[in-house]
């Protein structure tokens, strides 16, 4: 199948793709979605086999109208209006239970939905020409760093879905925050870019589901969102993440990069702009800048892709502050590091 690469000027020809049961690509300002009729089982199906995602977990219904939650979901509170109202359009999935018309193929089997209404006007005028409501998962090959580009889509998709639409770099770069509403208490199974504190002052008390809090393995936990007990987001190199005092970070790295370089291995270095010049061994890259978290979360997975290009075996990471938007960059970068991490 040939891949089209076209702007969102083709949207009519992509609303078309998504009405015939075909796949679409497309921007939106966490990460590029894989986007296929939600209420179509062999659309769903297809962006499974695209993927190669496990089919029990399941997929975000994108929307382009508040109204239209009520085509997929039921018995919706007043506290899960409250958050769509307030943080839509944005980076906020929310799980809802679902409806009946729902099919099994986008939510997994599961008798919940996730929701999100995106801010991307691209996303919005696709959702809107297509007459649907999408279904999609993030637009990478299962297992693989979320694509930030057009490009990092076509690496992955290249002759397995007919079109994307290039939208440019994404602006947030990690993907939404999701907070199930169907519980007593309002519960994120996935941190991101709207963090607890931002939904506490809205709706109150929120808790974190803790398979995804941690900051070691949780064996014995299984995470409420199908999609995190997955290996993710991962560079197929080796990375390890240091924390500490900065002085004993960089050196650190510095040893371990030594190290592997002697022993004939490929080695990157992630740093920060305040620390990049500290390093001298190895492919070394800033991933932003310490003191303004938006950066590193937009940069983050470019770099992890980048990891592969330059095939690097071993590839050593500062580690990132922990609240906040740092809470969704260390989950990110803990899962991609396989909870290799080294406390100083
Ligand atoms: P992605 O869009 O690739 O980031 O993947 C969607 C994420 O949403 C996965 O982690 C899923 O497990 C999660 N998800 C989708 N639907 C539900 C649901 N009904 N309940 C819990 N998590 C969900
Ligand atoms: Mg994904």
């Amino acid at each position: 199948m040939e891949t089209k690469l076209v702007t969102i000027d083709n949207v009519k020809e992509a609303g078309q793709i998504i009405r015939d049961g075909g796949l679409v690509a497309f921007p939106t300002e966490t990460v590029y979605g894989l986007g296929a009729d939600a209420m179509n089982e062999d659309a769903a199906a297809r962006i499974y086999k695209a993927k190669g995602r496990p089919s029990d977990n399941p997929l975000i219904v994108h929307i382009s109208d508040i109204e239209q939650v009520n085509l997929v979901a039921e018995e919706v509170s007043e506290a899960a209006w409250k958050i769509m109202r307030h943080f839509w359009p944005g980076p906020l999935t929310v799980i809802l239970n679902k409806k009946k018309e729902v099919p099994d193929g986008t939510t997994g089997g599961l008798p919940t939905v996730a929701v999100r209404m995106p801010s991307h006007p691209a996303a919005r005028d696709l959702i809107r020409e297509s007459g649907r409501v999408i279904a999609a998962p993030s637009a990478n090959t299962s297992g693989r760093p979320s694509p930030t580009t057009a490009g990092h889509v076509m690496e992955d998709m290249k002759g397995k879905i007919p079109m994307i639409i290039d939208g440019g770099a994404v602006g947030i770069g990690i993907e939404s925050t999701i907070v199930d509403m169907t519980g007593e208490v309002p519960m994120i199974l996935r941190p991101g870019y709207i963090t607890k504190a931002m939904l506490e002052e809205v709706i109150g008390a929120v808790q974190v589901d803790p398979a995804v809090s941690g900051r070691t393995m949780q064996k014995d936990i299984v995470a409420k969102a199908p999609g995190m007990k997955y290996r993710h987001y991962a560079p197929k190199g080796s990375l390890t993440l240091v924390e500490g005092p900065e002085d004993q970070v960089v050196d650190k790295i510095n040893a371990l990069a030594w190290e592997k370089t002697r022993q004939g291995y490929r080695v990157g270095v992630i740093a920060t702009d305040e620390t990049i010049a500290r390093y001298y061994v190895g492919v070394r890259k800033s991933i932003g800048r310490r003191d303004n978290p938006d950066t590193i979360a937009t940069h983050l997975y470019s770099i992890l892709r980048f990891c592969d290009d330059f095939e690097l075996d071993y590839i050593y990471s500062e580690s990132f502050f922990e609240d906040g938007l740092g809470n969704a960059i260390m989950n990110r970068m803990l899962k991609a590091a396989g909870y290799h991490l080294i406390s100083l």
